[in-house]
């Protein structure tokens, strides 16, 4: 059966940056609903317009409408030799609806990886994190050197970095008290149901992604 994937943990643990690199490794489709959201609010859609209040402010959009954008893309082709879920769910009530979405399609349930890091190291992380507005890719302050306002060194990418609104102090604040809150409880969840597999995210990226193939390893999945 495919394999289907989780990454939980808090916002700056490099959910982002190991989908990259597991997608890329698995074969796997990749669904992010911040991505998702995120271009939904570019395009200005209905999607998007109800989005953006919350994102901006460092809260959770409600489970019901992520919900429906996770539900309508698992089912579509690229999803079929597996996917990876890359910040959803954030929530028991999404988590709950994904178990039944996933039974009811006849899916193989996921495996969960939890990223693990403390939070002095995750405000660092968030302050400093960049993006590029046209691939997408994530970058640090510190370990490119790039701010914003430059070009993007992704290969054919034409893109500027920018720093995301929800990057900023107040909002970081926010969305670690939500993460404790609302996304944390999930650990337990899927602990419980045996399909958690906990990685220490602290140090190199690279570091990060052996620890995370060990891991997958460890279940015969890599
Ligand atoms: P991310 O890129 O995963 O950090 O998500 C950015 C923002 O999008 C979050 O702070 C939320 O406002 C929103 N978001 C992304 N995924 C979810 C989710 N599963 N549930 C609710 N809101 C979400």
């Amino acid at each position: 059966m495919a394999q289907n994937m989780i990454l939980l943990g808090p916002p700056g643990a490099g959910k982002g940056t190991q989908a990259e690199f597991l997608v890329e490794k698995l074969q796997v489709a990749h669904i992010s609903t911040g991505d998702m959201l995120r271009a939904a609010v570019a395009r200005g859609s209905q999607l998007g317009l109800k989005a953006n209040e919350y994102m901006k402010a460092g809260k959770l959009v409600p489970d019901e409408l992520v919900v429906g954008i996770v539900r309508e893309r698992i089912v579509e082709p690229d999803c079929s030799g597996g996917f990876l879920l890359d910040g959803f769910p954030r929530t028991i009530p999404q988590a709950e609806a994904l178990d039944a979405a996933i039974a009811q399609l006849g899916l193989g349930a996921p495996v969960v990886v939890n990223m693990q890091v403390a939070d002095e190291e995750l405000v660092t992380r968030l302050s400093g994190r960049r993006m590029c507005d046209q691939c997408g890719m994530i970058l640090h302050i510190t370990r490119e050197g790039l701010d914003v306002g430059a070009p993007c060194p992704g290969e054919n990418c034409n893109g500027t970095i920018y720093q995301r609104s929800d990057d900023q102090a107040e909002a970081i604040k926010q969305r670690l008290e939500v993460y404790k809150q609302q996304t944390q409880p999930l650990i337990d969840y899927y602990d419980a149901k045996g399909q958690l597999l906990r990685v220490e995210a602290l140090g190199t990226v690279e570091e990060v992604n052996d620890r995370v193939t060990d891991a997958l390893s460890g279940k015969g999945i890599v």
